[in-house]
């Protein structure tokens, strides 16, 4: 991405082994994530930036301190590197690894992307994954892990009721989380009939168009005048955190997993609020093994996000589609 709105694909040089940590994988499916599309519109600022941090992949070649991943293993990763090791990884928030290093400067909308601390971030998929498997595992990269972050940050579990807010990729499979982490019922924010159809497929019970006070007016409303037990909060701005910490009941908890932009909180109003917030980047890597084996027993689908499909060189189109909300999850093949 050169400047906001300007994304062409041009060559870059083959990566190779830097560190001996390093893996160079051949991804085989990425994609264009929300998160994108704050450069992309501008409301964070690019210069020649490479893009991407959603991938899996072929190993390709390993440095020689890697022993865990090997070369033709079919792997996916976090859009976070993490050694996995250091006590912040034990404690299961690899997101935030003393060693970590963003993906998204690598850039895996490419051919091939090289991943640092290989053995931490990434995890080996058992067996060949379907084409329907690899969509879902792609998700897991990223949309599947931060919504089930969201989902176990917000403590939901079986007998809560959890809101949701954002009906993006992040919002819908934080409801698939939810609907998997035993909620009994779940309301999702939406306005767009497809994505409250998605919704309703990943299992949602409710849907609310309301928003600001009307959309916490109608959560009190449908929970006996309590709120929600359980927020996951999908979006990152203010609207939205307002929307999400306003929806909950006191001693209830919020996950928030969308990328704040201008979110100021008046303390007064946090102070009785009285909720719990969890949230900030979320450690997929902690999630990854699970998630993949509930996709490769096909007990989850959160591949059928993925509403465009389009070869890498087509990438310009894929964020004006997600842009122009065309798309909800845009995947790009080589
Ligand atoms: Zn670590």
């Amino acid at each position: 991405m050169h400047s906001p709105g300007d994304v062409r694909i041009e060559e870059r040089p083959d990566p190779t082994i830097e560190q001996p940590t390093d893996a160079v994988i051949r991804v085989t499916a990425s994609c264009i994530c929300g998160s994108d599309l704050w450069p992309y519109r501008g409301a964070e600022s690019v210069e020649d930036a490479p893009m991407g941090h959603e991938y899996v992949g072929v190993v390709e070649q390993i440095g020689s301190a890697v022993k865990e991943i090997q070369v033709g293993d079919y792997v996916v990763g976090s859009f976070v590197a993490s050694d996995n090791t250091c006590e912040i990884c034990l404690a299961g928030f690899q997101s935030r690894c003393i060693h970590q290093v963003m993906i998204g400067a690598i850039g895996t909308q490419a051919e091939k992307a090289r991943i640092p601390l290989a053995d931490g971030t990434l995890v080996k998929v058992p067996g060949e994954p379907t084409e329907a498997q690899a969509k879902s595992l792609l998700a897991a990269s990223d949309v599947l892990g931060t919504g089930w972050f969201a989902a176990v940050a917000a403590e939901t579990g079986p007998g809560k009721t959890v809101a949701v807010v954002g009906d993006g990729a992040v919002g819908l499979l934080g409801i698939l989380a939810a609907k998997r982490l035993g909620a009994e019922r779940i309301i999702a924010f939406s306005r767009h009939a497809d994505r409250q159809a998605l919704a309703k497929q990943f299992g949602a019970t409710d849907i609310v168009e309301e928003r600001g006070e009307a959309g916490n007016a109608k959560i009190k409303e449908l929970t006996g005048g309590y709120g929600a037990h359980s927020t996951i909060e999908a979006v990152g701005t203010q609207e939205s955190m307002l929307q999400a910490i306003g929806s909950t009941r006191p001693g209830g908890h919020v996950g928030y997993v969308g990328v704040s932009h201008g979110v100021e909180l008046d303390g007064l109003d946090l102070f009785f609020a009285t909720v719990n917030l969890l949230g900030g980047p979320a450690p997929v890597r902690r999630f990854l093994p699970e998630l993949i084996d509930l996709i490769m027993t096909d007990q989850i689908d959160p591949g059928i996000v993925f509403d465009l499909s389009l070869p890498l060189d087509q990438a310009a189109e894929g964020y004006r589609a997600m842009d122009e909300r065309r798309a909800t999850k845009v995947l790009l093949t080589p």
